[in-house]
């Protein structure tokens, strides 16, 4: 028998049983609803999971203590804050990131991207193919969210900067929003002036404190960033950071909430991104899976017990999976690589993200090129099938599908490969402990109206 009118064809019977500290949960990663349940109703329910029937269940057992399944098989999803953002209908390109400067002024100990010049020659994006590579996506695209400066360090080329954003806002008919990525160095007025015109979002690359910094960017740069990060929030610039958490962090004692309090301290920055490096298993700045889970873990459940308080913080992969939760939008991609995102080397080569930049299998075109290579194209999307987690066979039977996420290019970096799927026993458990985590936190009427508060 059908168990529930939950799930689709893939997944009938699409539940997860978590149990932990004393608290049982059925998640149903399908509807992306959470059931605190009582032990009875948790042990019956694992019985479903594990493929006995309703009938096999109500010939041991009475309707009575059937009454909290039959609850939740039963349960339709309200869906009230579920996002409107499907319902567009023209053909919107998310993230167009390119790549404006193939050279880098740091050598940051974990660059995996050779000093920023993806292992081609150091040069800097030029005003054609600059125009072309906005004419070429704005053919393709009704619209495009944001447009992102990379490199490299792009504040290296800042005239090519506002060359983009003047040429964006006349050929685009709808204004995109515009960020930049940057180690946060080279800050002068002319760049605040041309952040400040096109209302640009900076994301300033620091990895904590001066000793922990120094030693992975460089010795000296700290002083630098702590003072352009300040000075462009004097200006009234959007900042917002991001740290490479690293072995080197985990060997000095720092864990991820440790850079969430010193970033709220010192710049008064409540949301950061904080991904775990990505290293081989040999480099000394290689983190282990339970070395993740533990930090990650942690800084989750810091985030979570912070929203109590009016001097709240909460890291990047909190954030996301509170917005699932509470939205019940499921988090559909692996990665954006390719789908949602696209990158453009200085070049003018076009990449499903600026991690595969210089790697010539993963080259969709150019956008000094009138045509598209077909053949390349149904090539690397065979190389990105994974990103997709709807249609990847493993995926569909793993209850993670609707909350997990990761980066291809992360994976290819460390693995060699994008078949691999280095971090998917670490996200299973990680969101195990986000869901007990998030069950208990919920209790609070004030914590749950801050998250309410931070997804809109
Ligand atoms: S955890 Fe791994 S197998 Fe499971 S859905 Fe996510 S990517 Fe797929
Ligand atoms: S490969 Fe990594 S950096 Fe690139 S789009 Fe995916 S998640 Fe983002």
């Amino acid at each position: 028998m059908n168990h529930t009118k939950s799930g689709d064809s893939r997944h009938p019977f699409p539940f997860h049983a978590i149990e932990g500290k004393g608290t049982y949960l059925i998640f149903n990663f399908i509807d992306i609803s959470l059931f605190k349940v009582d032990p009875n109703t948790y042990e019956l329910f694992s019985q479903l999971i594990e493929g006995r029937t309703i009938e096999d269940l109500l010939s041991k057992n009475s309707y009575d203590e059937m009454q909290g399944i039959f609850r939740i098989i039963n349960h339709e999803s309200s869906g009230a804050l579920k996002s409107q953002f499907s319902q567009e209908c023209c053909l919107a390109l998310d993230k167009l990131v390119l790549n404006v400067s193939n050279t880098c002024n740091l050598h940051c100990k974990y660059c995996y991207a050779a000093g920023g010049t993806y292992g081609e020659d150091r040069a800097f994006m030029d005003k054609h193919t600059a125009t072309a590579a906005i004419n070429y996506f704005y053919n393709i695209f009704d619209k495009i969210n944001i447009i992102q400066f990379f490199g490299g360090e792009p504040f290296l080329n800042p005239k090519i900067i506002e060359h983009v954003c003047s040429h964006a806002l006349d050929v685009a008919g709808k204004v995109p929003k515009f960020s930049i990525v940057s180690n946060g160095t080279i800050i002068s007025p002319a760049i605040i002036q041309i952040l400040s015109e096109y209302d640009i979002r900076a994301t300033i690359s620091i990895d904590g404190p001066k000793y922990i910094n120094d030693q992975l960017r460089g010795k000296g740069t700290s002083g630098r960033i702590f003072r352009n990060i300040s000075c462009l929030k004097k200006n009234n610039i959007d900042v917002s950071v991001e740290s490479t958490f690293t072995g080197y962090h985990l060997n000095n004692g720092i864990k991820v909430s440790d850079l969430m309090k010193f970033f709220y301290k010192k710049f008064d920055i409540r949301f950061a991104h904080m991904p775990s490096v990505a290293a081989s298993q040999e480099d000394d700045l290689h983190l282990d899976q339970s070395d993740l889970l533990n930090i990650y873990s942690e800084a989750m459940e810091y985030s979570l017990d912070s929203l109590s308080s009016d001097d709240y913080k909460v890291d990047s992969y909190t954030l996301r999976l509170i917005m699932a939760l509470i939205q019940k939008n499921s988090i559909g991609l692996y990665c954006p690589a390719g789908v949602t995102s696209l990158s453009v080397s200085t070049k003018g080569d076009i990449y499903p993200c600026f991690m595969f930049i210089g790697k010539k299998e993963f080259r969709l075109g150019n956008v000094l090129e009138e045509k598209i290579d077909l053949s390349q194209l149904s090539y690397v999307s065979n190389l990105l099938k994974r990103v997709n987690k709807w249609t990847d066979c493993e995926c569909s039977n793993c209850w993670a599908i609707s909350l997990c996420f990761g980066c291809l290019g992360g994976d290819y970096l460390t693995t060699g490969s994008t078949d691999g799927r280095p971090n998917c026993n670490f996200m299973r458990q990680f969101l195990e402990n986000f869901l007990l985590k998030f069950a208990e936190s919920i209790n609070d009427p004030v914590v749950l109206s801050r998250m309410i508060s931070i997804c809109q």
